[in-house]
């Protein structure tokens, strides 16, 4: 059973939503109403986004209550309000539930989502690696104490960091000290690609550019790259170079509790700092969190109020129910099932002649080379939502089409592996996107070129696409029994 979302009694929870649906739809009933059509959207939608997913019951309705009234800045047992045990209690064990489930010394569960869990981690390595030398140096034990001076060098020394990073186009993600985001603010960056040909990573590639550039954070870790990474080589070239390794496992931390990802593959014992999000693959509540070694354990304990606002004790509570809900046996199941799914589907794919990004997969992503149909992502992601599969357009590695348009789709099988689907269901659903490949173009512009937004599909292939889809859907419910009426 792999399906954890019906691990739960449809009579209780019907009644449970239904009560609370009434209590809401007495203040606002617009919003009670949003609630029941977003269920109505989710159970009807092929949802192959690879960072979405559908949590249990028992964490959803964890976060609806006066938890949520609670400020708790601090860390437990030390907080500045008054009247915390309760907070305390659960921010203990989803710690508690984290360590044990990823085998690390120490986790930070306060973080809101993954990016804050990247805020946290980056002043992390910048108090313990920067800050902390140069208030020995001054003789001081806090940056009051610094004269303005010192000040000055410590904060002109905290803006000269570089951060090495994947590169967007082969995967990386924004945050990993991009100029879109305050982390390419933050640091000096450069990235490392994947092997043109292959389109997979190239350590000796990584090395050298490392060796180049001399980061203080080597980042590892991709929101698109279809394949595995050998933390122990990024650890050892972080070593090499007197780097922080850091990775940001948000995509794939599912597969790392469900041990799918082991060995040089699993982040958590090779990296001095791991981040990740908790509602991805890892099917916990919408959040993040921070697993560390020892001797960064302080300074990511900071991160509330360094860089986080006061912390969600309601979520807490949920990471709590989510992280014990992943250390049960079923979890790992689960977690075999995504990638042995994406196996299916991206065997499935290529069958069928679609072209794929390093030609395969070895997690629970794929990424569709859409160019071999004449498409673009754009119009790829727009066919394939007519036809009721929900997908995102992606680079790939060089792409043709820029970061807007795009020439790739990225697809995932968290979600509808949680619904139930298996080997059989991600076959018929690759057919039923190469049908929709297939049966769009591009319209053509009026200079005799073709656009790369506006297509056309084949008369009734939406149609008949939305009919088979709903089909498997309907073979798998979500949330079976679940019954707000
Ligand atoms: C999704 C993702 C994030 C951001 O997570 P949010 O919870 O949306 O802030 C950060 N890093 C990676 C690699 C991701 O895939």
């Amino acid at each position: 059973m792999t399906d954890a979302t019906a691990s739960f009694d449809p009579a209780t929870a019907s009644a449970a939503y239904r009560s609370a649906l009434q209590v809401i739809g007495a203040v606002e009933p617009r919003v009670a109403e949003a609630i029941g059509a977003e269920l109505a959207d989710q159970r009807a939608s092929l949802k192959l986004i690879a960072s979405e997913n559908y949590a249990s019951p028992a964490v959803l309705l964890t976060m609806g209550n006066w938890f949520s009234d609670k400020y708790a800045e601090g860390t437990v047992g030390h907080r500045f309000y008054a009247g915390c045990q309760n907070v305390d209690t659960v921010e203990a064990l989803a710690a508690e539930h984290a360590r044990e489930l990823f085998g690390a010394p120490y986790a930070y569960v306060q973080p809101h989502s993954g990016i804050d869990a990247n805020l946290v981690a980056f002043w992390a390595v910048l108090a313990q690696r920067v800050e902390l030398p140069a208030l020995e140096k001054a003789g001081a034990t806090h940056v009051n104490d610094l004269t303005a001076e010192d000040w000055t060098t410590l904060r002109r020394a905290l803006g000269d960091q570089r951060m090495l990073g994947m590169s967007l186009d082969a995967g990386g993600h924004l945050t990993h000290g991009f100029r879109p985001n305050i982390s390419g603010k933050m640091f000096e960056q450069s990235s490392y690609g994947t092997d043109p040909k292959t389109g997979l990573l190239d350590y000796a590639l990584v090395r050298e550019r490392a060796k180049e550039f001399r980061p203080l954070i080597l980042m590892a870790g991709y929101s698109a790259y279809p394949r595995r990474v050998d933390f122990a080589a990024m650890r050892e070239i972080a070593d090499e170079v007197g780097a922080t390794l850091v990775v940001d496992m948000a995509h794939f931390a599912g597969l790392v509790a469900g041990k799918v990802l082991t060995g040089d593959f699993d982040p958590v014992p090779h990296a001095h700092v791991v981040t990740t999000t908790t509602h991805k693959s890892l099917r916990g509540p919408r959040g993040g969190m921070v697993l560390a070694q020892p001797e960064f354990a302080d300074a990511v304990d900071r991160g509330c109020p360094m860089v986080l606002g006061g912390p969600l004790p309601h979520v807490m509570a949920a990471k709590a129910v989510a992280l014990a809900e992943a250390r049960q046996p079923a979890f790992a199941g689960y977690a075999r099932a995504v990638a042995d799914n994406a196996q299916s589907l991206a065997e499935g794919l290529t069958s069928r002649g679609a072209t794929l990004v390093t030609g395969g997969t070895d997690n629970h992503i794929v990424l569709i080379d859409v160019t071999s149909f004449g498409l673009t992502g754009r119009q790829a992601e727009s066919a394939l939502l007519d036809a009721g599969i929900v997908t995102n357009r992606n680079s790939v590695p060089a792409d043709p089409n820029g970061a807007w348009y795009t020439s790739g789709v990225r697809i995932g099988t968290p979600a509808l592996t949680t619904r139930g689907f298996g080997a059989a269901e991600f076959d018929r659903t690759a057919e039923l996107i190469v049908d929709v490949l297939s049966g769009t173009t591009p319209t053509a512009t009026q200079d005799g070129g073709s656009s790369r937004a506006r297509y056309a599909m084949a008369d009734g292939l939406a149609g008949r696409t939305r009919a088979a889809a709903a089909e498997l859907l309907d073979a798998h419910p979500l949330y079976p029994g679940l019954d707000l009426a």
